[in-house]
């Protein structure tokens, strides 16, 4: 969990500890060996789609990612979105959306970058950003874009919004040679379900500063923790820990957690 002296912080991990601490604990504090993870159809869709735009984003050939998307869906441990499924449909359907959004980019070759996963370190805060970018591209001379996918059904506004603010001080630390004090920044969340409604934020340096700031005083609270109460409810159902969770594993709300099936994305740890 710790670099060194340093306390790292990634979204993944604020969202868990924001939302079960019990969760929190089991991941990051107690040390245990992590359960494997359960592949469910929206998350085989997730990781699909991104891997077939990271390779788009690469090789800027539609067929190589279609190729790309081909292959992680026939294998083995992603039978429910094989061939005939509506999630294989699904899949693709997210995947021509997103060719569509890369053709009317243009970007040049140089000039685009997929999957980046970057870090900022702060020795005065104590603390390392981690994020990984789905896609940045650099549309003007003094203008960016950064571009996270999704592919569920339901985003949370707030979230998406904590999200593409650590991938912007994320990009101005890991191009930073690239992107000046005055160059701006605009994070897109897209949904490829509905890419015409994208979550935009227009970024400038002090912004970056200011989530810095916020994430010097977030990791304070998250170290000064003692409390690891569970918060049963519908992220149990992507908890790898629920096997071991007497209160993520409750029949009386059973119903209420398979209401948000298939609604909300995996946590990535
Ligand atoms: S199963 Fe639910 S209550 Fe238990 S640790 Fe996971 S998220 Fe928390």
């Amino acid at each position: 969990m710790a670099d060194g002296a340093f306390y790292t912080i990634t979204h993944s991990k604020v969202q868990v500890f924001l939302h079960c601490k019990k969760r929190f604990w089991f991941q990051f504090l107690s040390g245990h060996q992590w359960p494997p993870e359960a592949m469910n159809p929206p998350g085989i869709v997730g990781t699909g789609v991104h891997e077939a735009m990271r390779v788009l984003c690469e090789t800027d050939d539609p067929e190589l990612g279609r190729g790309a998307l081909d292959r992680y869906l026939r294998m083995p441990a992603h039978e429910s979105a094989s061939e005939g499924t509506d999630w294989r449909r699904l899949a693709f359907e997210l995947y021509e959306k997103g060719a569509v959004i890369h053709t009317s980019l243009g970007t040049p070759d140089a000039q685009r970058w997929a999957e980046k996963t970057a870090e900022f370190k702060h020795p005065a805060g104590g603390i390392v950003v981690r994020s990984k970018i789905d896609r940045i591209d650099r549309i003007g001379e003094d203008r960016w874009q950064i571009i996270d996918w999704k592919t569920g059904r339901f985003d949370q506004d707030e979230v998406t919004d904590a999200q593409l603010d650590l991938a912007h001080l994320a990009l101005r630390s890991s191009l930073n040679r690239l992107v000046k004090r005055e160059h701006t920044v605009r994070a897109l969340a897209v949904n490829l379900r509905s890419p015409e409604l994208p979550r935009v934020r227009e970024l400038r340096r002090d912004d970056a500063a200011d989530t810095l700031r916020y994430y010097t005083n977030f990791a304070a609270q998250m170290r000064a923790n003692t409390d690891w109460t569970p918060t049963p409810g519908p992220f149990c159902n992507y908890c790898r820990w629920r096997p071991q969770c007497p209160e993520g594993n409750r029949d009386d709300h059973a119903d209420y957690l398979d209401s948000f099936e298939d609604d909300e994305e995996e946590v990535a740890d």
